[in-house]
């Protein structure tokens, strides 16, 4: 952890401030190599259908297993981002999760719904349109499975950019979501405004919201005001079955958390759907 003085107007940075750059160089020239060495891994999450129960669809979230331990994308993806290396590591998470929809659709005869997080740095890079493209054709997923899951605080960059490039992405039949949903500052008018399709309801709602009347009501509102516009919503982080029932009462459409299924290999979910 950085050790940050703040002397005057002065902010005086200790050795640990030192260690902690050390540290992410460090990982920064690990990381380069995690594809090459096989080191990435992906666990699908499952997200549900609150009405029929079914499993509607999985969230891929990508682990990357270095040096006998396991590091969170909370702690490398951002590392990545900085680095430009989220590029090739993102192009490679997204390959290999529309690969796995195709196996499960071979596999089962079920097409789900695979989710990929997609950080702003990979949407607006210039070849990231090619990217997506050659994936889907090399893959031969139906583009109507993949969605892009974009977080709601990066959506605020350059607004008609951004409307360009989601526009490009629906346009071959992607879906997007937003997500951590209610933690940026989406106003109703943005909302009709982007070209997106569902918008996933942050998770720390969720867990406040059993609680809290006010947080309650807020989630309320926020399924309402989805709605309104033609989303679909979905939860994430339901941890307690009384949280899936409330969100199901409150007309959220999906659900994704502990309670139903912690994020899993893709074999595991394999068995979820042919067991
Ligand atoms: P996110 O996209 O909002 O993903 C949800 C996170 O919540 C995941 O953490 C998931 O494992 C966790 N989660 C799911 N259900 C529950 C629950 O019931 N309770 C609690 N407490 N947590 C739950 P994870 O896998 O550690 O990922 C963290 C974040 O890292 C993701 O947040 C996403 O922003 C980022 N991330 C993960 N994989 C990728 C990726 O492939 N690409 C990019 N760009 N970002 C990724
Ligand atoms: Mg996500
Ligand atoms: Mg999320
Ligand atoms: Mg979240």
């Amino acid at each position: 952890k950085a050790k940050a003085e703040k002397r005057g107007s002065y902010v005086v940075f200790g050795e640990g401030f030192e260690q902690e750059l050390q540290q992410r160089l460090k990982t920064t020239i690990e990381l380069r190599h995690c594809i090459e060495l096989n080191e990435l891994r992906i666990e699908y999450q499952p997200q549900f259908c609150l009405k029929t129960k079914e499993m509607s669809g999985v969230e891929a979230l990508v682990r990357w297993h270095h040096q006998g331990q396991l590091i969170s994308p909370v702690v490398f993806i951002p590392i990545a981002e900085k680095s430009g290396l989220i590029i090739t590591i993102g192009a490679w998470i997204l390959e290999q999760a529309c690969r796995q929809q195709v196996s499960w659709f071979q596999e089962t005869g079920r097409s789900l719904r695979v989710a990929v997080n997609v950080s702003v740095r990979q949407l607006v890079d210039p070849g990231f349109l090619n990217t997506l493209d050659s994936i889907l054709s090399r893959t031969g997923i139906d583009p109507v499975q993949l969605e892009l899951e974009i977080t709601e605080s990066m959506m605020m960059n350059d607004q008609s950019q951004m409307i360009l490039i989601l526009q490009a992405i629906q346009d071959r039949g992607v879906t997007i979501a937003i997500d951590d949903f209610g933690t940026g500052y989406s106003s109703l008018k943005y909302l009709q405004e982007l070209p997106v399709n569902r918008l996933k309801i942050d998770r720390t709602f969720v867990s406040s919201m059993s609680a809290s009347v006010k947080d309650q009501q807020l989630v309320k509102l926020m399924i309402e005001m989805g709605h309104l516009v033609d989303l679909t919503l979905i939860a994430e982080g339901v941890e307690e079955e009384s949280e899936g029932e409330l969100l199901s009462t409150l007309g959220c459409d999906e659900a994704q958390g502990y309670f139903y299924s912690r994020p899993q290999p893709a074999n595991i979910i394999t068995q979820m759907l042919t067991g």
